[in-house]
């Protein structure tokens, strides 16, 4: 008999840490978990014990409900489990210990037993790691994995092994279910999405910054996306790639979230003749930080967030990161700017970005003058802003930019931003 496993149990980290907040943050965990469910079938959601378990109508949903859970920022771990009442444990075991017997925990033991076979596939060996949040139970943890392992010993033919195990069968001991399961996988942990408020992420079509949207998702900001392109129209820069990104981003968000495709024109119009060719780079740089500034403003972002690692590229020099917005208030996030390529390449196939990432596509940054300067120094910056009116260029590439809503079944191309 195959185990119906209708209880997803997930549980949380950082939240515990709240103090007085935690309620809040609590709450907003288990909206999101609930709007991320949306046409699953789900009965419940419960928090016990400082676990959150997620009740469905279908056992058979089980697997797809766990996937989708892994993206719901503040959850550290997802199982789905077996769940055994204390009602169908706690007669037998009180009658075991009366009469100085073994303890049975026979349901518990005929699920972990069941549960093994099904898992087991290549493992040769296998341990018991037993929880108590209930300490009130009348065995402590040792004893339960020691009745639970040797009934998965002798019903599966494996031997046990405490270091390095091949396969770990969990009990957790809740007041009302004895809970029992195989399957543990890693969430992302952080905070809940909406938690920290929201900012404009400026995002190509690299690997880097979606990497660092995501990563400043996680501490529960939502991300509002402003993407600049070459080119005359949206047709002739073909966008596709940008909208698959900011979709696989929007994945991990309870809401859906704007994506600002600005086109580089207007930018190109004015600073043609103007900016020499060694600071059209750095420059442009800062046409796309002033639009994204005005555009956050007028959202109610609080900050931006950029892709950039130190000296990555000749525009990411630490003089050149000083010098292009100088005038900006907000708070510009970066973080990237410590790790290395391949660091941010293992986030980017971890969070499903990569294959995306890597497709064809002529960005903007790509087709500047080479040589930009390293070392540019911001009063020169803003005189250059002067000289072409970079303020008249950035109201005007706003004045044509279109918005398009990710995250709903499908992306739509909505009227021109105001
Ligand atoms: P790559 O993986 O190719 O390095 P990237 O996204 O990091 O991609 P960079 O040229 O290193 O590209 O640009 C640094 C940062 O500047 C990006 O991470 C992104 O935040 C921003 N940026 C670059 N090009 C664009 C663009 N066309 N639209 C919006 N933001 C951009
Ligand atoms: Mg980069």
């Amino acid at each position: 008999m195959a185990l119906a496993t209708p209880i997803i149990a997930a549980t949380y980290a950082e939240i515990a840490l709240k103090g007085r907040n935690r309620n809040t943050f609590m709450r907003k965990l288990i909206n999101n978990i609930r709007v991320s469910l949306k046409g699953e079938p789900l009965e419940e959601i419960r928090h016990v014990e400082s676990r959150v378990l997620v009740y469905l109508t279908d056992a058979g949903a089980a697997d797809r409900v766990a996937d989708k859970m892994r993206k719901v920022f503040g959850l550290v771990w997802v199982s789905p489990v077996v769940p055994v009442p204390r009602t169908e444990i706690d007669d037998e075991l009180m009658a075991d210990l009366e009469a100085e017997r073994e303890p049975r925990l026979t349901r518990v033991c005929e699920v972990a037993v069941e549960l093994t076979r099904e898992n087991q596939s290549n493992a040769t060996n296998f341990k018991v790691a037993t929880r108590r949040s209930d300490k009130t139970f009348a065995l402590k943890s040792p004893e339960i994995s020691m009745s639970v392992g040797a009934a998965v010993h002798t019903g599966c033919n494996l031997p046990g092994r405490m270091t390095d195990p091949d396969m770990v069968v969990n009990v957790l001991v809740l007041k009302s279910n004895i809970l029992v399961f195989t399957g543990k996988e890693k969430a992302f942990g952080g905070l809940p999405s909406g938690s920290s408020g929201r900012a404009m992420v400026l995002l190509s079509g690299g690997i880097d910054s979606p990497v660092a949207a995501f990563l400043m998702m996680r501490r529960g900001l939502t991300p509002e996306f402003i993407h600049f392109y070459s080119g005359r129209n949206l047709q002739e820069a073909d966008v596709a790639k940008i909208i698959v990104l900011a979709e696989i981003l929007a994945e991990y968000s309870p809401v859906p979230l704007n994506l600002h495709l600005v086109p580089v024109v207007p930018f190109e119009m004015r600073s043609i003749g103007v900016v020499p060719d060694n600071y059209d780079m750095v420059m442009f740089r800062r046409f796309m930080f002033k639009c994204a500034n005005r555009l956050a403003k007028h959202d109610s972002c609080r900050a931006l967030i950029s892709g950039d690692s130190l000296g990555q590229v000749a525009s990411q020099t630490i003089h050149n990161l000083g010098a292009i917005t100088p005038d900006i208030e907000m708070p510009i996030l970066r973080p990237l700017i410590g790790m290395d390529k391949m660091e941010i390449t293992a986030w980017s196939k971890v969070i499903g970005a990569f294959k995306t990432s890597v497709l064809p596509y002529r960005d903007c940054c790509s087709i500047r003058s080479p040589k930009p300067i390293l070392t540019a120094r911001p009063q020169d910056l803003l005189r250059y802003s002067k000289d072409m009116d970079l303020e008249e260029a950035v109201f005007q590439a706003l004045k044509d930019s279109d918005k398009v809503v990710v995250g709903d079944k499908t992306p739509i191309i909505s009227e021109k931003n105001t």
